[in-house]
């Protein structure tokens, strides 16, 4: 809708629900939140909402904003002319905390005839689980069945009184484990406040979907309420989340009930563990689904065959190509890395192999891409490291780093062949598009007699190495 013209000149697409209204009736529809990549020019293009994150246009005074920050600036603005108010909404809802289990935090309330609910006395706890309840099947809480546990003196006027039987959820435990982890043998409270203050906080949290809710949710509730109780002194326990994606098996997640688990005990005795391993993190991001084939294996194999060989052909002198070649994938690797992109990182360690490969590498260079590979195939890089001639273990080797003089995009010369032999020579831009190259491949005063003005049948590239028109 636009403001002020009285009537609707099309329907915002970025919400379902209008997308499909303006469907009905046939209304035109307009994109306002355009996706970062440009994949979208228009609303034309659509078969269903663009619900993304993205860029605002077609919105006035807001075009051109991240729609996250046109939110409040939209909301802002419609404050400031009247048009409502800015108001924070709180889902809080009552937990219920108890359960009727054994296995549980019992809950540290008595009950007393003549006071009441009774904390049980900070000096009494925690109240630890009876070890000889018993487990009937029957329902009810187990604990209501231990006399010794259940009948206590009231903490207030040391009368006959009740203890709590029920305990509470397992989430009550945790979402705070990771203050404990800080002090696991600390008897004196919850947790050593030091010591969360020295740990905490996370700097990256890894676990499963299952994580991501409820999980999270509780965690941060503890934490901001560990804080109001000036225990800790932040107001977030974890920096990083990364959720890591299931591995599916014909389309399904691998299960023992289903019957489609794949047993690894058979690929790591004819690959080794360090292939099965490359091969796993090099076949899709952690945070994605994986679908299991077990076809890139092999190749994974042929990869550390391919490193493996390298040792037996080291130069004396550093090759410089390489060497910028080297530095390059440092660099790309250590970024990678530090976003968990390891597909990516391995894709870059693989192609600077190559390069070795072709071209050769001293021992330094070697050393780097070993040191690299490491956290992927730790055997594998060890076993190399030794027989280099280290004494200490590659894990307590300085992760390489690289120098910024080697990133420098340069221009490279490539031998122009006509029918496969040298006939000109060129240099261009080491990134040069092959369409660009082409191009001036065909403009270059030496090649043009040979082409007989004729055009060639084929033309041959071999990126940053050679070009060759077949004519
Ligand atoms: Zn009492």
């Amino acid at each position: 809708m636009e403001y002020g013209t009285g009537a609707i000149m099309a329907v915002p697409t970025h919400d379902q629900r209008d997308f499909l209204f303006a469907q009905e009736h046939q209304l035109p529809r307009r994109l306002v939140i355009m996706p970062k990549d440009g994949s979208l020019k228009s609303a034309e293009e659509l078969k269903e909402a663009y619900e993304g994150e993205g860029i605002q246009v077609n919105s006035g005074g807001f075009n051109g904003l991240v729609n996250i920050e046109a939110k409040t600036k939209i909301a802002e603005w419609m404050e400031k002319n009247g048009m409502g108010r800015i108001q924070t909404h709180w889902r809080l809802r009552d937990w219920l905390i108890s359960r009727q289990r054994y296995w549980g935090t019992p809950i540290p309330i008595i009950y007393c005839p003549k006071c009441g609910v009774v904390p049980v006395a900070y000096k009494d706890l925690p109240v630890e689980l009876p070890a000889d309840a018993p487990f009937t099947g029957e329902g009810g809480s187990p604990l209501a069945k231990v006399k010794e546990f259940v009948e206590v003196s009231c903490p207030k006027c040391a009368g006959p009184a009740r203890r709590e039987t029920d305990t509470m959820a397992t989430f009550f435990d945790s979402s705070w484990y990771f203050l404990r982890f800080c002090s696991p043998s600390f008897t004196e409270a919850p947790f050593d406040q030091q010591e969360a203050k020295y740990w905490m906080v996370v700097d990256q949290y890894i676990g499963g979907i299952e994580h991501a809710i409820l999980h999270l949710l509780y965690s941060r509730f503890f934490t901001k309420f560990f804080q109001d109780l000036k225990m800790i002194d932040f107001n977030e326990p974890f920096d990083k989340l990364l959720t890591q994606g299931m591995v599916l098996k014909d389309g399904e997640v691998m299960s023992k009930s289903r019957g489609n688990i794949v047993d690894p005990d058979s690929m790591i005795k004819d690959y080794g563990a360090d292939a099965l391993r490359l091969f796993i993190l090099f076949a899709a991001p952690p945070e994605t689904e994986l679908e299991w084939d077990e076809r890139g294996l092999e190749g994974a194999f042929r990869f550390l065959n391919r490193v493996w060989r390298i040792q037996d052909n080291l130069l004396e002198n550093p090759d410089q190509e390489i060497l910028k070649y080297l530095h390059k994938t440092i660099k790309k690797v250590s970024s990678d890395f530090s976003e968990f992109k390891f597909n990516t990182a391995i894709a870059s360690l693989m192609e600077l192999t190559n390069a070795i490969y072709h071209s050769g590498a001293d021992r330094q260079v070697f050393q780097s891409l070993v040191i690299m590979l490491s956290p992927i195939v730790p055997h594998f890089a060890e076993e190399i490291w030794q027989l280099l001639g280290n004494k200490t273990s590659i894990f307590k080797s300085p992760w390489p780093s690289y120098d910024a003089k080697f990133l420098v995009e340069e221009n490279v010369e490539l031998p122009i062949q006509v029918n496969g032999k040298l006939r000109s020579k060129i240099e261009v831009a080491r990134n040069i598009s092959e369409d660009k190259l082409k191009e001036l491949v065909l403009a270059d005063q030496k090649i043009i007699p040979w082409l007989e003005g004729k055009a060639p049948k084929k033309i041959v590239i071999v990126p940053q190495k050679l070009v060759n028109i077949v004519i």
